[in-house]
C-alpha cells in the first residue's frame, strides 16, 4: 500500500485530486493573474471607491479567457463549468469587484446574447466582449423592483418598425463603462430583452456612489429616456421572465465558487496572523479557543469548495437544476459571510484594517449575499422545493 499523502492545510479534504490538469492550469494562470494585477493595489482602490483601469483589466481578462469562459465559439474559450468555477474562486479571492466584472460580462450580458440572441446579434457583440474590448451589463433590477421583477415599470413600445424604451434601472454593475447594455423591459407581449448600444441618444448610466461595499466595483443607474432601437434589437428566442432568470442561475453558479474565494482569502489571513502574533508569551494560534474558530473556518470552507465542485460537475453533465444553484449560493455566501467575520476577530484590531483583506471581503460579501437572490430568495426556492407550497407571496 502506498503512504498516506501528507496533510495539506491548504486542502485538507484532498479536492485538488477531483482536477485534471487543464483545471490546474486554469487555476494557477488565473490565481497569478489575480496576484499580479489586482492584489498590489486593491486596497487602494478600495479604499478610494474606485476600479481605475478597468478597460485594461477587462482586456487582460479577455485574453486570459476569462470572460464568457465556458459559452462556445464568438471568441469564447469554451472552458468546462468546473474551469469557470476555478476562475471565479481565484478573481474573488482577489475581490469580489473583480468577479462581479466577470460575472456580469460573461453570465449575464454575454450568456443572455449567446443563448437568447439573433445570430447577428452573436456576431456583432460577443467576440469583442469575449476579448474585453467591449464591457456588457445586465439591466434588471428597477428602484421599486429587486426581488419581485414582474413588477418592473421600463417600457418598451413599439413605433413602426423601431422599439422605443423608457425607464430607469438601479444597481447595475459595469453601467456606467459598458459600451452595451442587455435591458430587460416590459412589452405588450410580456417582458423581453433587448441589446442597447450605450451611445443610443437618450441612454445614460450615471454612477452610484457612497457604497460601502463592493467599492471596486462600477455600479451605476440606468437611465433610459425614449431610446429608439431598430426592430432587431430585441433579443429573439426568448419572452418572459425565464430570459433573466436563468442568465441569473448561470451566474450565481459563479458566486457559489466566488464567495468560497473570498472566504478562503480570509481564512489564509487569520491562520497567517495567528500563527505569528503573540500574547501571554506565545502565538495565538496555539490556544484552543483560536484553534476552534480555525478548525471551523476550514470546514466551512472547504464543504463549499466541494459543494462548488459537486453542482460544477452536475453542470457539466447538463443536470443542474436551479434549486441546487440556489442551496450553493445559500449555504456559501452565509458560510463564507461567518468565516469573514470570525477571522476578523481572530486578526483582533489589526481585523479591520485595510492592511488586510478581510474587512474588504466581509462588506463585499453583503452585496454578494443580497445580489443574484437574496438569501431569503433562495431559502423561498428551496422552500417551494421541499414543500410543494409557494411561500413568496406570504
Ligand atoms: C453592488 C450591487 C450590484 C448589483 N448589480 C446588479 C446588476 O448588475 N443588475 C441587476 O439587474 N441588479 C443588480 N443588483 C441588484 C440586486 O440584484 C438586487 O438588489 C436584489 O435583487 C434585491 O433587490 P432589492 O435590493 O430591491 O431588495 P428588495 O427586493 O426590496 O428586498 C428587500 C428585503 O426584503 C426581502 N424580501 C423581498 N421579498 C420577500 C418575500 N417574498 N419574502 C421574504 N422576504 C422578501 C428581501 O430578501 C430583502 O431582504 C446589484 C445590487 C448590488 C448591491
Amino acid at each position: 500500500m502506498s503512504p498516506l499523502p501528507a496533510f495539506d492545510a491548504s486542502d485538507p479534504l484532498g479536492i485538488d485530486d477531483l482536477l485534471g490538469d487543464e483545471d490546474r492550469a486554469v487555476r494557477d494562470t488565473v490565481r497569478s493573474w489575480a496576484a499580479d494585477r489586482v492584489l498590489p493595489h486593491i486596497a487602494e482602490w478600495y479604499e478610494n471607491g474606485e476600479l481605475p483601469g478597468i478597460r485594461e483589466l477587462a482586456r487582460e481578462l479577455g485574453s486570459l479567457g476569462a470572460l464568457g469562459m465556458p459559452l462556445t465559439g464568438y471568441g469564447c474559450a469554451g472552458a468546462s463549468a468546473v474551469q469557470y468555477g476555478l476562475a471565479c474562486l481565484e478573481l474573488e479571492a482577489a475581490d469580489s469587484g473583480i468577479r462581479s466584472l466577470v460575472s456580469v460580462q460573461g453570465s449575464l450580458a454575454m450568456y443572455a446574447i449567446h443563448r437568447f440572441g439573433s445570430e447577428e446579434q452573436r456576431q456583432r457583440w460577443l467576440p469583442a466582449m469575449a476579448a474585453g474590448e467591449v464591457i456588457g451589463c445586465f439591466g434588471l433590477t428597477e428602484p421599486d423592483h429587486g426581488s419581485d421583477p414582474a413588477g418592473m415599470r421600463t417600457r418598451a413600445r413599439r413605433d413602426g418598425g423601431d422599439w422605443v424604451l423608457t425607464g430607469r434601472k438601479m444597481w447595475i454593475t459595469n453601467g456606467s463603462v459598458a459600451g452595451v447594455a442587455v435591458v430587460w423591459a416590459r412589452t405588450d407581449e410580456g417582458v423581453r430583452g433587448f441589446v442597447v448600444p450605450t451611445d443610443a441618444p437618450g441612454f445614460s448610466a450615471p454612477e452610484i456612489k457612497h457604497k460601502w461595499s463592493l467599492r471596486a466595483s462600477v455600479t451605476s443607474e440606468l437611465v433610459l429616456d425614449e431610446v429608439r432601437l431598430p426592430a432587431d434589437a430585441v433579443l429573439p428566442e426568448v419572452s418572459g421572465l425565464r430570459g433573466p432568470l436563468s442568465c441569473l442561475n448561470h451566474a450565481r453558479y459563479g458566486i457559489v465558487w466566488g464567495a468560497m474565494g473570498a472566504a478562503r482569502s480570509c481564512f489564509e489571513s487569520a491562520l497567517g496572523y495567528a500563527k505569528e502574533r503573540e500574547q501571554f508569551g506565545r502565538p495565538v494560534a496555539g490556544f484552543q479557543l483560536t484553534q476552534a474558530k480555525l478548525a471551523d473556518m476550514a470546514v466551512e470552507l472547504h464543504k463549499g469548495i466541494l459543494l462548488a465542485h459537486h453542482l460544477g460537475r452536475r453542470m457539466d453533465a447538463g443536470r443542474l437544476r436551479p434549486e441546487q444553484v440556489s442551496f450553493g449560493k445559500l449555504n456559501n455566501v452565509r458560510e463564507a459571510m461567518e468565516i469573514c467575520r470570525t477571522a476578523r476577530t481572530v486578526l483582533g484590531a489589526n481585523g479591520i484594517s485595510l492592511e488586510y483583506p478581510v474587512m474588504r471581503h466581509a462588506t463585499n460579501l453583503e452585496s454578494v449575499l443580497t445580489y443574484e437572490g437574496t438569501v431569503e430568495m433562495h431559502q423561498l426556492v428551496l422552500g417551494k422545493a421541499l414543500t410543494g407550497l409557494d411561500a413568496f407571496r406570504g
